[in-house]
């Protein structure tokens, strides 16, 4: 009896399945199994490496399986290579393609999910949001800019100068009657921040045939930042944009970044009865939700960072 339970307790723990979700803001390596995970970070430079050895593990096909995972497409992971470090301890090297700022933490089981091991991959330096609009937005400055006014004359600009008025200044401007000159209307530009909702680890909804909430809101709020940016006056600002999670505040945080004048969050509920039809509404009530339906609709929505995974 006592043996039995010394050979149970020190059985090396399967890894049931591995993940990656690269995108832009961070890359995530997810490493899921029934048991909690002991681990140990470290990094190495010169090559810049991330190194991460985990105690009492099986070395099986998922988690050789994790170093194909790694495509071309990572911003920030060149490769990944697995082993046996020494007995009982299985070494995971990560090359990195730049200086990075890494998280290892362990989410415990929810949903479906049992016990999670995960890393995050930020850059050292990252992409300010509204760096990155500027840029899209002077690049298309130049042919707007040329174009002769009302009076037949170029308006001389200095492009920089105008674009951060305009954003800053957005929404105090008076409404112009008279056809605007080009300060003008970069000053009425709106903002408009495009929130996919979901996304990695937390696929939100799941249809009947298997479609996922999450690639359904991605689709939808592609499509509409092409319609907004066909708008006049109008640019839309894609949360996310691939298939990785952020966090409910982070969301928000992005869309303060580029100073947002309205932020649109798309979702695609499912329900337990087929039946069902229309849109679900959700109004601030200040004693819980008022239904069954809408206490069931409502938790789906407040457990995704539970699900997406949130270093607490
Ligand atoms: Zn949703």
């Amino acid at each position: 009896m006592l043996l039995l339970s010394f050979q149970q307790a020190y059985a090396a723990i399967a890894i049931s399945s591995t993940r990656v979700w690269p995108a832009q803001d961070y890359t995530r390596l997810t490493i899921e199994s029934k048991k909690s995970i002991r681990h140990n970070l470290f990094t190495i430079s010169n090559p810049d490496r991330l190194v991460i050895d985990l105690e009492n593990v099986e070395l099986g096909s998922p988690l050789n399986e994790l170093a194909k995972k790694i495509g071309d497409n990572d911003p920030y992971i060149k490769s990944a290579r697995v082993g046996y470090f020494k007995p009982g301890v299985v070494r995971l090297v990560l090359d990195l393609k730049s200086e990075v700022k890494p998280q290892l933490f362990v989410l415990k089981p929810v949903s479906e999910y049992g016990y999670r091991l995960v890393l995050d991959v930020y850059p050292a330096h990252p992409i300010d949001p509204l760096m990155a609009l500027l840029e899209q937005t002077e690049a298309a400055i130049p042919e707007v800019a040329s174009a002769p006014t009302a009076a037949g004359q170029p308006t001389p600009v200095d492009d920089k100068v105008l674009v951060s008025q305009g954003l800053d200044i957005a929404k105090s401007s008076p409404p112009v009657i008279t056809a605007p000159s080009f300060p003008e209307l970069r000053a009425r530009t709106l903002i408009i921040a495009i929130d996919a909702g979901h996304g990695g680890e937390d696929p939100g909804a799941r249809g009947r045939y298997g479609s996922l909430e999450k690639n359904i809101t991605l689709a939808i709020a592609r499509k509409v930042k092409t319609l907004i940016d066909e708008t006049p006056n109008m640019r839309g600002v894609l949360i996310r944009d691939g298939d990785y999670f952020i966090p409910l505040i982070g969301r928000v945080v992005k869309a303060r970044k580029v100073n947002a004048d309205l932020f649109i969050s798309i979702h695609a509920d499912a329900f337990i009865k087929p039946k069902a039809r229309g849109s679900s509404v959700f109004a601030l009530s200040e004693h819980g939700a008022t239904s069954t339906a809408a206490r069931w609709l409502a938790k789906k929505e407040n457990e995704a960072d539970l699900i997406g995974g949130v270093n607490l």
